[in-house]
């Protein structure tokens, strides 16, 4: 059988001060607990920065058997040939 709390007393494991039991909270990082007690004063939530590279999706994927973009615009903005090369086989100009 545990104490109820409302007369029990914690140290707090972060400033060392002494503080009713049932104001500690956990510190929690990456969503896990880490078995650390603090006061409402040291207390802080899991910051999102400890998040960054956790939900990151993947950066490469590989594309079966690929095709490149075919149309005009797309050429312009990423010529698959050099300029020269797409100019004379389209029979196009620079804009
Ligand atoms: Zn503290």
């Amino acid at each position: 059988m545990w104490a109820q709390g409302e007369r029990a007393w914690g140290i707090c494991d972060i400033c060392g001060e002494r503080v009713k039991r049932n104001e500690m909270a956990p510190i929690v990082i990456k969503g896990k607990t880490i078995g650390v007690l603090a006061c409402p004063s040291c207390w802080s939530e899991d910051h999102p920065q400890n998040w960054v590279g956790i939900n990151m999706p993947p950066t490469r994927i590989a594309i079966r058997n690929p095709r490149p973009e075919t149309a005009l615009d797309s050429a312009w903005a990423f010529p698959p040939v050099p300029f020269e090369t797409y100019s004379k086989l389209q029979g196009v100009s620079p804009r």
